[in-house]
């Protein structure tokens, strides 16, 4: 017998009849001999409306608040699902985050899980009790409810498979897995059997939401291995899982774009050291170019964060005496990632030339080990996303990596 940790994204159940398909699905894996935890997101577009919501009663609202309204479409869903398991005389119960104990840190909106506590848990599966779990959300210390980032009930599904030391998470979206680039842009993309922790963080990290990047922290630092699947077929998905020696190697293994990031540039700042981290410091992919004792600095932000970090940066750059503050929302960001990218020269180039051969402009580089970056304007970043697919031989398993 085997204990199986079953989250169900937005798609999955967004309306009573997937709702009801979803419980089948449990009922299942409970026949089959299973013991099943099940974690839920929001109705699709649920959280998207009580953030609309936020957004009108005020332009920038206190986390807190922002916080106790948009963990709320989680609660509708767990009690949803649990009312329809009962319906079918399967008993279940639901749980919210600070019922069962998913201990937070206080960063409302972005906060990180502590500690999963599994009294609860436990007691509902000893007694045959199916828990039904709140995604995206925790309680803080002080009993305040916090939320885990957008995408984050993956994050709830791994935390909670990683605290029971279950078998597996099974992530069940509106995609057969995690695929070579987003499916719904590229027809040519290849669904992947398997993938590493650190190449899925990459593309995670990079724009490929099919997971949050933090459930793959979890899963690598706890050895939870994930199944990316589909809710409305019975194939097999994708494996996440430590590298090992028979995957393959392919010089790049995905291609991200991400539409959610905002170009901001600070013009005329001292160029003298310290300034950067002043600025930076909670910031990724900042650059910095400079000419006549002065620099500019341009770094990206989520589009979501971008009034509060244009209000941080301009308080900065008036006690700098910068020149300006730019934003410029009209960007992508177009990433290729492989862990076979590690000490092979070329493979920058092969992007750069790829991008200068349909007369893209590259705005900004940025790289790591594993992953390369390119913002473009965003009118290009899909065109960017199918060419680099192409020219890495995507759509037939990858580039090989000559040793
Ligand atoms: P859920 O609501 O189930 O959490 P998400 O919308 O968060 O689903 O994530 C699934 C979506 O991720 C897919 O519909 C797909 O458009 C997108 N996606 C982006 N990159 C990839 C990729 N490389 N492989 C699979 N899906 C991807
Ligand atoms: N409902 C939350 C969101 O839309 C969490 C999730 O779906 O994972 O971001
Ligand atoms: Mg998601």
């Amino acid at each position: 017998m085997a204990l199986i940790v079953q989250k169900y994204g937005g798609t999955s159940v967004g309306d009573i009849d997937r709702i009801r398909n979803v419980a089948n699905r449990v009922a299942k894996t409970r026949k089959e001999g299973n013991d099943v935890v099940v974690v839920v997101s929001a109705m699709s577009g649920e959280t998207d409306r009580l953030i609309r919501l936020a957004q009108q009663a005020h332009e920038t609202p206190d986390l807190r608040e922002y916080d106790s309204l948009i963990s709320t479409g989680e609660q509708a869903s767990a009690a949803l699902l649990a009312i329809t398991l009962q319906s079918m005389g399967i008993p279940a119960r639901s749980f919210l985050g600070s019922q069962i104990r998913i201990l937070t840190d206080s960063a409302f909106s972005l906060a990180r899980i502590q500690d999963v506590e599994t009294k609860h848990l436990r007691r509902a599966i000893k007694a045959g009790v199916i828990p039904v779990v709140t995604g995206f959300q925790g309680v803080d210390r002080a009993g305040n409810i916090t939320t885990l980032g957008r995408g984050g009930s993956d994050t709830t599904g791994v935390a909670v498979a990683a605290a029971l030391k279950a078998h597996v998470c099974e992530i069940y979206t509106d995609v057969d897995g995690v695929y070579t680039t987003d499916p719904n842009l590229c027809p040519e993309a290849r669904k992947l059997s398997r993938i590493s922790y650190d190449e899925m963080m990459e593309m995670a990290s990079l724009g490929a939401k099919v997971l949050q990047i933090r459930s793959v922290e979890f899963a690598k630092k706890y050895n939870v291995p994930i199944h990316v699947r589909s809710s409305f077929n019975d194939r097999s998905g994708t494996w996440v899982v430590k590298e090992d020696e028979k995957m393959e190697k392919v010089l790049v293994s995905g291609v991200t774009l991400n539409k959610n990031e905002a170009r901001v540039t600070i013009s005329g700042v001292p160029d003298k050291p310290g300034i950067a981290s002043k600025i930076f410091t909670p910031i990724s992919d900042a650059q910095n170019s400079s000419a006549d004792g002065l620099a500019d600095m341009t770094f990206t932000v989520p589009k979501a964060d971008i009034k509060r970090a244009l209000r941080l940066v301009k308080k900065t750059a008036d006690s700098l005496q910068a020149r300006e503050v730019l934003a410029d929302e009209n960007i992508a960001k177009v990433s290729i990632v492989g862990a076979g990218m590690v000490s092979h020269s070329g493979v920058a180039s092969k992007m750069f030339t790829a991008l200068a051969g349909e007369n893209i402009n590259i705005l900004m580089i940025s790289t790591s080990e594993i992953k390369i970056s390119c913002v473009v304007e965003a009118k290009y970043g899909e065109l960017a996303a199918r060419v680099l697919h192409k020219v890495f031989g995507l759509e037939k398993g990858g580039l090989k990596k000559e040793s």
